[in-house]
């Protein structure tokens, strides 16, 4: 029989990879790694933070000792380390989430939560509330599940429980959860204020539906009071975590490393026994070793890390809303983020910072993420994304200079 050469498997692919393209982000991250490119586009935490000599020596410390050892490299418990799992309740505990271990879950980083959770509550065509910037890979996480978004109004509106019924019911659609980034959001650095999330907390009652909380940011304020969880609200309200209907997404990837790859879900009893059900078949559990390490770090420096990474940034950001200030033209406007990575911009209505992009990188050096790729629908051509966490201090005044120029010029 003759072989066909070349032949695609696009037939053959299953019906969630429509849903599934490339990264923008991920894209861009390949030319961000030209040591030429000063990069703004990824909200990549910077190296010189990483605890890199006290993690080398967690590493050596548990796999010098044998039974450690066998414990760090053997499979284990798909919910995850019950030390770590106790530590987690306990911090949670301090930020007015009174939890168990067993309300805990350790993921993959908060990413792999957001995927779990796609899984667990989308359908195809079932619908899914999210801010009309959100982040990105959120909306990746949820694609394959192939939702429908609608646009998530907490403030100056006038949608209602009814109006996003009735928008699920035209697409012959059921609203099954809502997605917010509540602190120093990625993308645009901004933080729901308390009465945005009892609004949500009202809708999502109204609505019967949960409110997954991805708070990766949270820890990193550089000013103001901190603004209670959403779940911490709720407990407030509804008497207990058993009750709640908000789902907390935590990472230790902002604080420690993104790279040993540990976070979780905080949430009541039967949404974390599901969500285990989902790790069994995904990976059977998060690797021990990377956990019993987080465990050494988290213990031993926490505080003093969160410390130390606020300073960081904050005097990162300082730098970055100071060039804005200096070379931005006319009508650009700004957040001003009060922690966290992220500064979005809003430039004037006929820049398509999109098609700008490849000559941003190519003759300037710079690199940005344009602001559609937040968006479900893929508008807002005149907006971007600016993280000020990655590039050195002394780049970052002469980075927005030539971005500036660049939007000048076109
Ligand atoms: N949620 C948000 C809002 C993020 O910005 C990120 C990281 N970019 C994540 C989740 C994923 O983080 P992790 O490294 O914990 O998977």
């Amino acid at each position: 029989m003759a072989v066909q050469k070349n032949q695609s498997w696009e037939p053959c692919f299953a019906s969630r990879m429509a849903g599934m393209q490339a990264s923008e982000i991920r894209e861009l991250l390949k030319v961000a790694e030209r040591p030429d490119v000063i990069s703004f586009a990824g909200g990549i935490p910077d190296p010189a933070l990483f605890p890199q000599n006290h993690i080398r020596k967690a590493y050596d410390e548990i796999l010098s000792d044998p039974i450690l050892a066998g414990k760090a490299l053997q499979y284990s418990l798909s919910e995850g380390d019950a030390d770590l799992r106790a530590w987690i309740a306990t911090h949670m505990g301090s930020k007015g989430i009174a939890c168990s271990p067993d309300n805990i879950l350790i993921t993959n980083g908060a990413q792999q939560a957001l995927e779990f959770l796609g899984k667990l509550f989308i359908s195809p065509g079932d619908t899914a509330l999210v801010q009309a910037q959100t982040y990105l890979g959120a909306l990746q996480a949820f694609a394959p599940n192939q939702p429908i978004y609608d646009d998530l109004q907490l403030e100056n509106t006038n949608r209602t429980s009814s109006s996003y019924r009735s928008t699920a019911k035209a697409n012959d659609s059921h609203v099954r959860f809502s997605y917010v980034v509540p602190d120093f959001a990625n993308p645009t650095g901004e933080t729901m204020s308390e009465g945005a999330r009892g609004k949500l907390l009202d809708l999502a009652h109204r609505l019967n539906i949960p409110i997954v909380e991805d708070s990766p940011y949270a820890p990193l304020r550089f000013e103001g009071q901190p603004v209670r969880s959403i779940m911490a609200l709720d407990i407030d309200q509804c008497g207990g975590i058993e009750r709640s209907k908000v789902i907390h997404c935590g990472t230790f990837s902002k604080i420690f490393t993104p790279g040993l790859r540990v976070g979780w879900v905080c949430a009541r009893k039967d949404i974390i026994a599901r969500l285990c059900l989902i790790k069994q078949a995904s990976d059977l559990n998060s690797p021990a070793i990377n956990q019993l390490v987080m465990l050494h770090l988290a213990r031993g420096m926490y505080d003093t890390q969160v410390s130390k990474t606020i300073a960081h940034y904050r005097q990162k950001r300082d730098v970055m809303l100071e060039a804005l200030e200096k070379y931005m033209p006319n009508g650009t406007i700004w957040s001003r983020p009060k922690g966290g990575m992220f500064i979005w911009l809003t430039l004037a209505k006929d820049i398509d910072t999109a098609a700008l992009l490849p000559k941003a990188v190519a003759q300037c050096g710079v690199a940005y993420v344009p602001g559609h790729a937040f968006f479900a629908d893929k508008s807002a051509n005149n907006m971007l994304r600016l993280s000020y966490s990655l590039p050195s201090i002394s780049k970052i005044t002469p980075g927005i200079a030539k971005l500036a120029e660049h939007f000048c010029v076109d």
